[in-house]
């Protein structure tokens, strides 16, 4: 039986496992077709092709930008990109560049909140210190017991009002879903549903995305609640928007969705697969 995934992350951005590690997973799980998509990130797509042809395993070369869309951060994946290509890895190094200056004053803010050495912590979080992100911050905090789990780090110290958060400008979305077609790549919203955005603003987004040449949204993604799939099904028809799953696997231990792990997508939708 046929189980696509297309997206999920490993230790080159804030996932857990090493590129290898999380294809073989994937495989082990029944995953028939993985899509590997790092933040802002594709230096792991190598060695999991390697591993992905050892297994015959279906392996699709992805990415998770982040963008700024009106004051929103909003994760835009890009699937089927060519990694080579050169405007994709521009975009995607001034994008990660931003990050360490980024981690610096976030571990400056913890420190104003009483808690020392965080970015030090976050780094030994961290395989790629070229990707410094959150989740490595929240991996230190929770193992320091400042809360139960990384869950509990993020609403106490990492989101917006919180001492750790930093705000940050990301790519534009229109820069995002360029780079994903200059590299021939097909753009998908990333989990819809996790923005807080109202009706008309996520609207707004969907038909600013479309225009700059999106393609389609998550629709069964691992951050959705149930009652959210026909919500973005129903969105994805009204659009004419290609749907995709993903479980955004970051670890076997994080409290998200498996690898493989999510329902089928609801019927009446065009898979984003539909052509491959
Ligand atoms: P960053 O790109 O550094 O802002 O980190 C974003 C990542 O943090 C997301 O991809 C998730 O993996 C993680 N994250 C964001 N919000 C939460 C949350 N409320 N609970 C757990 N993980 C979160
Ligand atoms: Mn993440
Ligand atoms: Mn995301
Ligand atoms: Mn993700």
């Amino acid at each position: 039986m046929e189980n696509i995934d297309l997206h999920c992350h490993s230790s080159a951005s804030d996932g857990v496992l090493a590129p290898a590690e999380l294809v073989r997973r994937a495989a082990a799980r029944g995953v028939t077709t993985l899509a590997l998509t790092d933040h802002d990130e594709i230096a792991a797509l190598a060695e999991a092709r390697t591993v992905a042809r050892e297994l015959g395993m279906r392996l699709v070369d992805g990415v998770e930008i982040s963008v700024t869309w009106r004051a929103t951060t909003v994760h835009v994946v890009g699937l089927g990109i060519d990694p080579a290509s050169d405007p994709l890895q521009r975009g995607l190094a001034a994008v990660r560049g931003s990050r360490a200056a980024r981690a610096e004053r976030i571990a400056e803010q913890l420190e104003a909140a009483g808690i020392p050495d965080s970015l030090a912590g976050a780094h030994a979080h961290a395989k790629n210190p070229k990707l410094i992100g959150r989740t490595h911050f929240a991996r230190f905090l929770a193992e320091r017991g400042y809360a139960r789990d990384v869950k509990s780090v993020f609403q106490r110290y990492l989101v917006s009002g919180k001492p750790g958060f930093v705000p940050h400008q990301w790519a534009t979305l229109e820069d995002a879903v360029g780079w994903i077609r200059a590299a021939g790549g097909r753009a998908v919203v990333a989990h819809p549903g996790r923005y807080k955005l109202g009706r008309a603003e996520m609207r707004g987004l969907l038909a600013e995305f479309q225009a700059a040449g999106g393609a389609a949204i998550e629709v069964v993604t691992g951050s959705h609640r149930r009652d959210q799939f026909a919500e973005y099904a129903a969105l994805a028809r009204g659009f004419g928007l290609l749907a995709s799953r993903g479980s955004d696997f970051h670890g076997p231990s994080d409290g998200g969705a498996e690898l493989g792990g999510i329902p089928p997508l609801p019927e009446g939708l065009v898979p984003v697969w539909h052509d491959w």
